[in-house]
Order: C-alpha cells, then sequence, then structure tokens
C-alpha cells in the first residue's frame, strides 16, 4: 500500500465525538420533554417554566460560556446542532435557545467587559433568559434608522423609545438593547447596552399573536427615561452596529440550524405517514410520484444542512463566513418551506388539522424567512460580496 502523503479533511457532515454525544443527548431530551408538550405549547402561545429551566439543566442555555462563568465551555457549532435538534420537534423551543446562545450570550462573551461578564454570564448559564432587541415598529431592515434614544447623563444613560418583535422578552431577565447616543453620528451613534429586566423605566409590553412559533414570545419593550448605567454598555460607545452586524451574522447561521431541524422533522413526519396510509389498496409511499417528491426534499434539506454546517464550521474556523451565513439562512429557509408544504400535501386533508403535527411547522416554517433579516436582505448581502468580489 503506498503511503498516504496528505491528510483527508473529514467530511464536512462528518461529526466529532463531542457533537455526537451533545447531538444525541439534545435529541433524546427533545423528544421525552419537548415532543410530549408541542401541541399545548403551541395553543397556550408559551413555554412553560418548568421546560424552560429543563433546558438549563441540560446545559442547552449558555453552550458556548466558559466552564469559569458556569457554563457548558462547548462550540458555535454545538449551539447550531442543539438548535436543529430541538428545532426538528419544536422550533418555537429551538429560538428561544437560539436568541440565548447566538445572539445574547454571544454579544456579552464577544464584547463585555469583564464587569458584565461576570455578572451576567453564569446567569444566563445558569437560569437568565435573555433577549435581543434591535428592531423598532419603523426600522426592520433599516435597523439602523432607529428612534431609541440614549442620552449622556453623568455616569449613566438614559434610554427612550420603543422595540418591537422582541423574542423571549416575556420571559427573559435580560435584554441587550440598542438605542442611539449621538443621532448626528447615524449609524456610529448606536450603542449596545445590557438592561436588567427590573430597571426603573423598563417595561414589557404588548405580545404578538402570531401565525407561527407560537409558543415563542414577540414582545414590545417600552423604554421611558430608563437609567442605565454607563458600565452597561457593551463595547464602546458608538461601537453598537458593530455589535448588532457581527451577533447578527451569527446568529443568521442559529436562524440555518432552526430552519434545517424544522424541515428534517416535516419530513419524518411524511416518510413515515406515507408508508402507513393505504390509498388504491397500496401503501402511498409505493407511488412513484410521492417518493420522487420526497426524493427531492431530502436532497434539498442535505444541501441546506451543507450550508449551514459549511457556514458554523468557517466561523468556528476563524475565516471569513458572512456570505455563507447569508447563504444559508436564506437557502434553508426556502427550503424549511417547501418541505413543510410537502409534508402537509403528503397528510392529505388531516395535514390540514390541528390533530396532525405537519401544519405547525408549516406555519412555523414562514419566520424564517423574515427574522435576523429578511431573504430580501440576505440576497443583497450575497449580491454585494459576489459583485464586490468580481471587481
Ligand atoms: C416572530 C418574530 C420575532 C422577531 N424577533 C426579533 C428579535 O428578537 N429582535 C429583534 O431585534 N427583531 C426581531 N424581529 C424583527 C425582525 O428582524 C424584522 O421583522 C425583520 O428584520 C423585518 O423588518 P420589518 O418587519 O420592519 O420589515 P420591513 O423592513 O418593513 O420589510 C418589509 C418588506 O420589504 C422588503 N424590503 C425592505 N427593504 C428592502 C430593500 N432595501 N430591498 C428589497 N426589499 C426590501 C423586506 O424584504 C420585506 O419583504 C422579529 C420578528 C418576528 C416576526
Amino acid at each position: 500500500m503506498p503511503q498516504r502523503l496528505v491528510e483527508l479533511p473529514p467530511p464536512l457532515s462528518q461529526l466529532t465525538d463531542d457533537e455526537v454525544l451533545l447531538r444525541d443527548n439534545v435529541r433524546a431530551f427533545a423528544e421525552s420533554e419537548v415532543r410530549p408538550l408541542v401541541r399545548e405549547m403551541d395553543e397556550a402561545g408559551t413555554i412553560p417554566r418548568a421546560l424552560i429551566d429543563q433546558l438549563f439543566g441540560l446545559g442547552v442555555m449558555g453552550i458556548e460560556i466558559p466552564d469559569e462563568h458556569g457554563g457548558a465551555g462547548g462550540r458555535f457549532f454545538h449551539a447550531v446542532l442543539a438548535v436543529e435538534e430541538l428545532s426538528r420537534v419544536d422550533p418555537s423551543v429551538g429560538v428561544l435557545v437560539d436568541v440565548q446562545n447566538t445572539l445574547v450570550n454571544n454579544a456579552i462573551l464577544r464584547w463585555g467587559a469583564d464587569n458584565l461578564k461576570r455578572r451576567y454570564l453564569p446567569m444566563l448559564a445558569a437560569s437568565t433568559v435573555g433577549a435581543y432587541a434591535l428592531s423598532e415598529a419603523g426600522s426592520g431592515s433599516d435597523a439602523f434608522a432607529m428612534a431609541t434614544r440614549a442620552a449622556r447623563r453623568g455616569d449613566a444613560f438614559v434610554l427612550s423609545g420603543r422595540k418591537l418583535w422582541i423574542t423571549n422578552a416575556a420571559e427573559a431577565g435580560v435584554f441587550i438593547v440598542f438605542a442611539n447616543a449621538d443621532p448626528d453620528a447615524g449609524y456610529r451613534g448606536i450603542t449596545a447596552f445590557a438592561i436588567d429586566r427590573d430597571t426603573p423605566g423598563f417595561t414589557v409590553g404588548r405580545k404578538e399573536d402570531k401565525l407561527g412559533i407560537r409558543a415563542s414570545s414577540t414582545c414590545e419593550l417600552l423604554l421611558d427615561e430608563c437609567r442605565v448605567d454607563v458600565s452597561q454598555v457593551l463595547g464602546e460607545v458608538g461601537q453598537g452596529y458593530r455589535v448588532a452586524i457581527e451577533t447578527l451574522n451569527e446568529g443568521r447561521i442559529g436562524i440555518g440550524g432552526q430552519m434545517i431541524g424544522l424541515a428534517r422533522g416535516a419530513l419524518e413526519h411524511a416518510i413515515a405517514y406515507v408508508q402507513q396510509r393505504q390509498q388504491f389498496g397500496h401503501p402511498i409511499a409505493e407511488f412513484q410520484a410521492v417518493q420522487f417528491q420526497l426524493a427531492q426534499a431530502a436532497t434539498e434539506l442535505e444541501s441546506a444542512r451543507l450550508a449551514v454546517y459549511n457556514a458554523a464550521r468557517l466561523r468556528e474556523a476563524g475565516r471569513p463566513f458572512l456570505t455563507e451565513a447569508a447563504m444559508c439562512k436564506l437557502f434553508s429557509s426556502q427550503v424549511a418551506e417547501r418541505v413543510a408544504s410537502l409534508a402537509l400535501e403528503l397528510f392529505g386533508g388531516y395535514g390540514y388539522t390541528r390533530d396532525y403535527p405537519v401544519e405547525k411547522l408549516y406555519r412555523d416554517a414562514k419566520i424564517g424567512q423574515i427574522y435576523e433579516g429578511t431573504s430580501n436582505m440576505q440576497l443583497q448581502t450575497i449580491a454585494k460580496q459576489i459583485l464586490g468580489a468580481r471587481r
């Protein structure tokens, strides 16, 4: 045998031992603890605190938080895998964990000064849910046009404004809030703050009544002369736009994880159903038309999965991943919608009812094309990169 001179890189979807362990643990948890609650949570529009406590106990609320702060000391890829596995069963639980890890913990880990890390990371790893508040009624895609203001008063900033669409807000104890501290400087005035829920002048407002991911809370935040010490600033004053851009670039890969998990859940339901549903004297899985539809869906899902894993691995390797993150979020959310739609169709009339799980996954899928940058915004990012690179 000739000696191999070059070491082969591992296949993209090959998981390391620790990744397999985490995936299997989260999958087992999702099956035993989340699955029985899915319909009830969707109908009640809430995730029970007891389940959130179990998620903390499992270690998935502080995956990248180092041991010294009470976290799991894991990697970004672990977070994506956890979100994928939870979303396979319930994308609402998936996004709770996603926002906690890829946006909130990530922002504090990367931008927080030591005092903020010491104070917040142990809480976020052990028991406190976090939320991330950038969007407003008048600024979504154009997020940096925000109207929330932060006026400097001595050792504090006084924040006034409203945030809209804030995931996890009903449960959260700490919020990353973006406000403009120097509107004349435009986006260079945007500043990120860590704010405790019980800060005077800070209120969690109305909860949205949504099409999908209904158990995930989405609320308005009201900041009325909310006084926040300067030590609560994440990064530098005026650097909030960087905090937002960099965390959201990573967050998008987490949403990719949510979307491939959702699509896999829907596809598994469909594969099981077509093998037992009989029409024309045969299981409908025996009809080639049905087989081809499932084969197409499985192929698209595999492509989306590779795109998500590649973006996550690039990020972890410290390589540029902006384009790949946008591509994986764009594509995986399209695939999730198509696969959930096919699954619903293959369930026939039953699929259209709440008695079967695919109707919910179909409703849940749509959000992937909206939050953390709409599909048009992902296309804009990708277009800028590919056209810029050619020049
Ligand atoms: C369930 C849910 C949870 C959310 N969670 C959070 C959260 O935790 N934190 C947070 O900060 N935000 C959150 N959001 C807000 C979300 O990120 C925004 O809704 C999203 O960025 C779109 O903004 P918008 O709703 O204002 O839509 P708009 O920006 O008004 O967009 C409307 C349409 O116009 C298109 N469009 C806009 N500008 C352009 C352009 N230049 N070129 C082409 N098309 C364009 C968009 O693609 C879209 O189709 C959440 C939203 C929802 C629905």
